[in-house]
């Protein structure tokens, strides 16, 4: 219900300058086509009011009702009753008559499409019924050069208000794109890449290591006995432990690293560019600026955090990101049996730095 009521307010605040702008300048375009038509004084009273007074009075309207948007709905049928009232009561006088109707046509388009435009269309005849029936049935098929000046700032200015707040509406609506986005690539905890852009940027760098053969590795981080965490501290203080996890590694990784929550206390970092001896290095920090966690409110924990992480180099015989994933899967499985709180690297990259070092100089 908050939601509506705010989204029909700022819909009742895009239409407010267009309104006082198109009613107030709008309203000259009439006075030039009544001018010579001799019409009773309450009809001068009436244009004013409905030129200076009523964009205020739709807007208060619109902005107390607890329902704005069909509040400034309403406004714009009225606005459009107003429009044939005054197309009626200059005769139908052709420009004037042609600027007021069609710029209030393109109001409701823009506002509600083509139902809003048929709505729009019986309103006008509705106020076209109301002008013949206070003022008579008549037809002026001549406009004056008066009357053509006073149609140009309408002509004019109208449109210029009018794409000015589309253009801030693309513009929003673009922000939101974005902003939308972004969200639905971030894990809304750590504010890390979440699983599913993680993988499909682990897959984008793979193809880059393959085509260029630069070095890339691979790091799964993994925080230990993190139940045992949740089960003596609370899930508050796990979910501090994990956000601080993300921290470090924003800390301690450079723009170009991709890191992301592969899910539950498991988090996944692709290193571009760094061979397995220095993605080594790098984690070796994290694991030991992380085994320095204190909780603010609880320095007992720092005792309690370590992580064990599994690494594994982007190497040429892979066939698929899969295949690379699968590498440091098992690194991490090997960190976790072999005494958990360290950095291990699985079989092929063993056996590959073993050959290195083997090989003569
Ligand atoms: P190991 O050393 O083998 O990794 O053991 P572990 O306890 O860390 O691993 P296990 O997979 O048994 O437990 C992971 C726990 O993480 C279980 C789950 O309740 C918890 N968890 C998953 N997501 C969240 C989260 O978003 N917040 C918190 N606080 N806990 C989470
Ligand atoms: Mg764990």
């Amino acid at each position: 219900m908050d939601n509506k009521r705010g989204k029909g307010l700022s819909f009742a605040k895009r239409i407010y300058a267009p309104r006082t702008i198109g009613l107030g300048i709008g309203s000259f375009s009439v006075m030039a086509a009544l001018y010579p038509l001799n019409v009773p004084l309450w009809i001068w009273g009436l244009l004013l009011f409905n030129g200076f007074i009523w964009p205020h009075l739709a807007f208060v309207l619109s902005t107390r009702s607890a329902y704005p948007f069909q509040a400034e709905r309403r406004n714009m049928l009225l606005d459009s009753v107003w429009g044939g009232f005054w197309a009626a009561s200059m005769q139908f006088n052709p420009l004037p008559t042609v600027t007021i109707l069609s710029m209030m046509m393109m109001n409701n388009v823009a506002a509600g499409g083509q139902k809003m435009l048929i709505r729009g269309a019986l309103a006008q005849f509705t106020g076209a019924v109301l002008s013949w029936l206070l003022l008579g049935i008549a037809f002026n098929p001549d406009t004056t050069a008066l009357q053509i000046y006073a149609c140009l700032p309408m002509l004019t200015l109208y449109p210029f208000a009018v794409g000015m707040v589309s253009y801030r509406l693309a513009i929003k609506l673009a922000e939101h794109k974005r902003a939308l986005s972004t969200l639905s690539r971030t894990d809304s905890l750590t504010g890390l890449l979440n699983h599913g852009s993680w993988k499909d940027l682990l897959q984008l760098c793979f193809q880059q290591s393959q085509d260029s053969h630069m070095p890339a590795t691979l790091a799964l981080i993994d925080i230990d006995h993190f139940k045992q965490i949740n089960d003596t501290y609370g899930h508050i203080v796990g979910d501090s432990v994990l956000r601080r996890l993300s921290h470090e590694l924003k800390e301690n990784l450079r723009t170009e690293d991709l890191a992301g929550r592969y899910g539950g206390d498991e988090f996944c970092v692709i290193l571009p560019n760094r061979s397995l001896a220095q993605a080594r290095e790098i984690m070796e920090r994290l694991r030991q600026v992380f085994g320095n966690y204190q909780h603010a409110d609880d320095p007992e924990l720092r005792v309690c955090v370590s992580l064990s992480i599994g690494l594994a180099a982007c190497r040429p015989e892979y066939q698929n990101a899969s295949s690379w994933l699968n590498e440091a899967d098992k690194a991490l499985y090997i960190a976790k049996n072999t005494g958990r709180n360290k950095v291990s690297i699985g079989a092929a990259d063993t056996l590959s730095e073993a050959a290195l070092s083997n090989s003569p100089e």
